[in-house]
């Protein structure tokens, strides 16, 4: 019974997470970075980029009519951001439970927001919504070659051997 998950089978699902440029600035990438190694998620794709306009607006695509766009624009553009793709069973959902309520102010304690901000203008993270923004994101912020499939030294020892 140890040996496999037949019952739930582990699904390979992928998701982007950025920490924004407050994020950045405040210094919280390795902290951010370990919550998600922590819980047993698999980083799959890591690089540090200077955002265009371009992008943030087709990343957000659903919020450009909104009248805090322009601030969302200029909060996203005000530095580097930190992107990365992390893989494992159910990341999307879990990784949304660990970020936290998208106000600060109503962000449990322990998720990133709710550990680390207070405003929703500077909410130091992203995480995508849904398998279907995921893969959107995904292939927005990354080239295909940028998504590494790799094996962990200890997979065998922890997941196979016992
Ligand atoms: P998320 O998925 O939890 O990040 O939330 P949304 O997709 O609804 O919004 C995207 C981002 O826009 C949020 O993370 C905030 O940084 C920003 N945002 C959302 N609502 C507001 C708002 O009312 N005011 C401002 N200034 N920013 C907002
Ligand atoms: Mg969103």
């Amino acid at each position: 019974a140890y040996r496999n998950f037949s019952s739930h089978p582990p699904e390979k699902e992928r998701t982007l997470i950025v920490v924004k440029p407050d994020g950045v600035q405040r210094r919280l990438v390795g902290r951010i970075v370990q919550r998600f190694e922590q819980r047993g998620f698999k980083l799959v794709g890591l690089k540090l980029l200077q955002v265009s306009e371009d992008l943030l607006a087709q990343h957000y695509q659903q919020l450009r009519s909104k009248p805090f766009y322009p601030d969302l624009v200029q909060y996203m553009t005000s530095g580097p951001v930190v992107v990365m793709a992390w893989e494992g069973h159910q990341v999307i959902q879990s990784s949304r439970k660990m970020v936290g309520h998208t106000n600060p102010a109503e962000a449990q304690a322990g998720t990133v927001r709710g550990d680390f901000s207070l405003h929703v203008s500077r909410n130091v993270v992203h995480a995508s919504d849904s398998p279907e923004g995921a893969l959107r994101e995904l292939q927005l912020w990354f080239q295909g070659q940028e998504l590494l499939n790799w094996d962990c030294v200890d997979q065998f020892i922890t997941c196979e051997d016992i």
